[in-house]
């Protein structure tokens, strides 16, 4: 087995008694990762999962959705990390477009209208217990999928990006240049697994190289501060709002930070601000621009360029290109802007079953486009200044418009809609919604927020709602955001 299902039994061959997960105050060693992972693969393989299949996994951070991830690399099955944070009808539309055979629901998910075989909480322990512990035999490859990861698109549905084991692995590769982890770091994990920067950046290279990852279920401030206190937490990976947060709480002045040796932050770009509060305590970030569909690393900004190109998100990672394309197809000058494509082993095969999406954005010679727009300075650091789409970043979820209004659509008094994104201090951004009522039509901004409730994850649901006589259109009848933007935006 060449895939990552094989890391827990490389690395009990190698320290089998450093702990490798702590999740509550409770110590995994990597011998019993690997027994447990064994014993998982096994069980789930008398439950009928091979190589191919697709493995779900619904929940916070916990042992259990790691376990499940090496389990499924172990038999060369695919596993799907569910975003926990999603309404019931978009868990559906994911399980079901994955067909998934199983579904492991992690504590306190009872998985209720959910399509697929069920594994609760309680029945995984017995699964555990009646497992073989003997090693089990499949031949994965590196260009296997490890992985299908969904990540919304502009129409609104989500996609679900393959990642392979090479994927993971060289993002690995190309993280471990830049950032020298070393064989004991303490890995807070407190970003959700079920995205792929907590995953890639965190958890796999600390595994790799025989670390310590405690997994907490969500990102608490007095939590975080307790751990990296108690613990000496020397890794922890955040975006922009976690840090902020950290930042603003009264115990920033006095805590003890004196363990952590590097923190990654990225998924969003970084405010200047937030990086110097964190230069004047001696602490400086790792930035990274990165998305689903490239595993996730492209751009990197070490600590030594971190003041100086500030508002930059890098150069490309050591075994990666990007190259930054004009509208007219050419290379984009430096200080002019230009779609960001990347290149490189750790850019996905495509999107699962859909070659039409996949053939959008992925050319025959595997450059993949971003929809992100950069601008390169004269030493190739790329500042990313704008998207293609227009999607929402609001505490490192991506929420797209088009998704939110097709659902406002649906409520009897809405005429038209249209959602944009305003600058939030604590988010980064937030949904706005504008809206047009039926003539004669009346209903208040709470009721059109309510029909959103449980059919949205709650993160999409805009936090502003305010109604407009009309929307600005081209002569085509298209709706024009940018005029929008500008006048709500503010
Ligand atoms: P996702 O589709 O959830 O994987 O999110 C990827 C998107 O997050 C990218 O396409 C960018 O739009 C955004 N993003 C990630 N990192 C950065 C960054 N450092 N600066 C600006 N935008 C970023
Ligand atoms: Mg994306």
């Amino acid at each position: 087995n060449q895939g990552l299902g094989s890391w827990p039994a490389r690395r009990d061959r190698m320290t089998p008694d450093r702990v490798a997960l702590t999740y509550r105050g409770r110590d995994q060693t990597y011998r019993d990762l690997r027994e447990r992972t064994y014993r998982l693969a096994s069980a789930l393989a008398g439950l009928d999962v091979g190589r191919g299949d697709r493995v779900a996994y619904l929940g916070a951070n916990h042992p259990m959705l790691v376990e499940t991830f090496f389990a499924a690399g172990l038999l060369g099955a695919v596993f799907v990390p569910l975003n926990a944070r999603l309404a019931p009808p978009e868990l559906r539309y994911i399980l079901e477009d994955a067909g998934a055979s199983i579904v492991v629901l992690g504590d306190g998910y009872d998985g209720e209208g959910l399509p697929g075989g069920h594994l609760t909480a309680s029945a995984y322990e017995e699964l555990i217990a009646g497992g073989s512990p003997e090693p089990v035999d499949e031949p994965v490859g590196q260009g296997d999928v490890c992985l299908i990861m969904y990540t919304s698109g502009t129409t609104g549905r989500p996609k679900g990006a393959m990642l392979t084991h090479a994927n993971l692995t060289w993002n690995t590769v190309n993280l471990l240049v830049d950032v020298p982890l070393a064989h004991d770091e303490v890995t807070l994990i407190s970003a959700p697994l079920f995205h792929i920067a907590a995953l890639a950046q965190t958890l796999v290279p600390t595994v790799l190289k025989g670390g310590r990852a405690i997994l907490e279920p969500s990102f608490d401030v007095e939590r975080t501060y307790d751990l990296i206190e108690a613990e000496r937490v020397t890794v922890m990976f955040g975006v922009p709002s976690m840090f902020g947060f950290l930042a603003r709480s009264p115990r920033w002045a006095e805590a003890d930070l004196s363990s952590l040796r590097h923190l990654l932050c990225g998924g969003a770009p970084v405010p200047e601000p937030l990086i110097r509060i964190y230069q004047d305590r001696g602490l400086t970030f790792l930035q990274g621009y990165g998305m689903t569909e490239t595993a996730p690393g492209a751009l990197f900004l070490g600590t030594e360029h971190s003041v100086a190109k500030a508002g930059s998100a890098g150069v490309p990672c050591f075994f990666s290109d990007v190259r930054l394309v004009a509208p007219d197809g050419s290379p984009a000058a430096p200080g002019e802007p230009g779609e960001v494509y990347v290149h490189g082993p750790n850019v996905m095969p495509g999107y699962w079953r859909n070659l039409a999406e996949s053939a959008k954005v992925l050319s025959p010679d595997g450059w993949f486009r971003s929809g992100d727009i950069g601008v390169a300075d004269e030493d190739g650091y790329v500042r990313i200044s704008d998207r293609l789409t227009d999607v929402i970043i609001s505490g490192g979820e991506n929420v797209y418009p088009a998704e939110v209004e097709s659902i406002l659509y649906g409520h009897a008094a809405v005429a038209e809609c249209a959602v944009i994104g305003v600058p939030d201090e604590r988010w980064g951004e937030v949904g706005k919604a504008l809206v047009v009522l039926r003539p004669g039509a009346a209903a208040e901004a709470g009721e059109l927020l309510g029909h959103l409730d449980g059919r949205l994850a709650r993160f999409k649901i805009p936090k502003y709602l305010e109604f407009v006589p009309e929307l600005p259109k081209n002569a085509a009848g298209k709706l024009l955001k940018a005029p929008l933007r500008k006048t709500y935006g503010g």
